[in-house]
């Protein structure tokens, strides 16, 4: 994808009010083996904030927790432990944070119901929620279908599908993906949210359709001052889209910062290997780390840091504790031992026998996928 330099570094100003909060997130699933019970440590103790009106993108490999922690913090699953925070409380329960709250999934086919129209996708949650007086129920004359009409009308204007009434009366299967996944944006803003979390909302769709579902989400945090968390495996699209970065691995953040500088100069080892694998024209010298090893698996993941054994410059401190984060700049974090002070020559002797490839070989935890039966995602 065409990746336009823009600074966005400014509208992360650290005045925003933050809006929404994970504080030491974490999510461990209960998975059988054979006989074994184990657990997958999907996401440890994760804390993140969005900002009032900023966009906040969560950054990572398959598998490193982002989808886990969409879904903690749009409270579809329970957190093991940690807490969600809507505007510096508890958040509220299922049904009102929903209205506040918006989830948007990675695949625009599967959630769009095949047998219904663009029109009955749209006003379901119109008339759940109660949206402007719509309604479900015997009071439905056809003053109250007029009101639903506009209402679809004005959603699908929002998110650019015109003529609208056209597009109202359409089926899934008549819309490409793009369209799809715009039908999906306008019916998580059918509700009125204040918080749009959306999951790789990109990552299914046509590399030629990308930016304008991303330039949208630009818009409605633009326009309608959204506050967006978008969730990637792309570093380039959240540099492109995002105010801030949160770089997660194998169910931590690892480091965060404004997206600028994290892109540019990035602070954490495993941020700059993950830069050395997207391409991206705006940069001038790409990180020389060369690609190491695979992410851990999470029903034994490596202990101290969890990307020690990928890391070149793994010292003996960071196969046993788990590297603080530290500030590397302003509004800039790295969790990593490179960045502590004070470390003993023990502590930061280099780690020998640190084998990139350790994490390949399959054992018999290998490949900690869902088990079926298991909690749903
Ligand atoms: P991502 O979205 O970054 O690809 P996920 O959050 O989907 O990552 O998954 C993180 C880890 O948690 C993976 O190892 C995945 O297999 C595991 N996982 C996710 N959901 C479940 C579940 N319901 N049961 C067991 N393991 C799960
Ligand atoms: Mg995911």
């Amino acid at each position: 994808m065409t990746v336009i330099p823009i600074e966005r570094a400014e509208r992360a100003a650290p005045s925003r009010r933050p809006v929404l909060e994970a504080r030491g997130l974490t999510k461990h699933f209960p998975v059988r083996r054979g006989a074994r019970q184990a657990v997958v440590h999907a996401v440890e103790d994760v804390t993140l904030t969005l900002p009032d009106g900023g966009i906040t993108a969560v950054v990572g490999e398959s598998g490193s927790g982002k989808s886990t922690l969409a879904r903690m913090l749009a409270q579809l699953i329970k957190p093991t432990a940690g807490s969600v925070l809507l505007d510096g409380e508890a958040a509220p329960a299922r049904k009102r944070y929903a209205r506040q709250v918006q989830l948007v999934l990675q695949d625009p086919f599967s959630s769009l119901n095949p047998v219904h129209s663009v029109r009955y996708h749209l006003a379901r949650p119109l008339q759940i929620h109660g949206v402007n007086g719509a309604r479900k129920g015997p009071g439905n004359g056809p003053g109250n279908r007029q009101s639903l009409d506009s209402l679809v009308t004005d959603l699908l204007t929002r998110v650019s599908l015109t003529p609208a009434e056209q597009f109202a009366a359409k089926y899934p299967h008549e819309l490409s993906g793009g369209q799809r996944q715009r039908v999906a944006i306008a019916r998580a803003l059918a509700v009125q949210p204040r918080i749009l979390l959306a999951d790789e909302p990109v990552s299914m769709l046509d590399v030629s359709i990308r930016l304008g579902v991303l330039n949208l989400l630009a818009d409605l945090r633009e326009r309608e001052g959204l506050t967006i968390l978008y969730v990637t495996h792309d570093i380039a699209s959240a540099r492109y889209l995002a105010d801030v970065i949160a770089v997660m691995y194998a169910g931590q953040v690892i480091e965060s910062g404004p997206a600028a500088r994290v892109t540019d100069e990035p602070a954490h080892p495993y941020t700059q290997l993950l830069l050395s694998a997207a391409p991206d024209p705006d940069r001038a010298q790409p990180p020389s780390l060369a690609g190491r090893g695979a992410p851990p698996n999470l029903i034994r993941p490596p202990t101290g840091c969890r990307f020690h054994p990928r890391c070149p410059h793994a010292m003996q401190v960071c196969a046993q504790d788990r590297p603080p984060a530290a500030e590397v700049a302003l509004g800039h974090s790295s969790a990593c031992w490179l960045h502590a002070q004070g470390l003993t020559p023990a502590q930061s002797r280099p780690l020998l026998g640190a084998d990139p490839n350790t994490d390949r070989k399959p054992g018999p935890d290998a490949g900690p996928g869902p088990v079926p039966g298991e909690e749903k995602r």
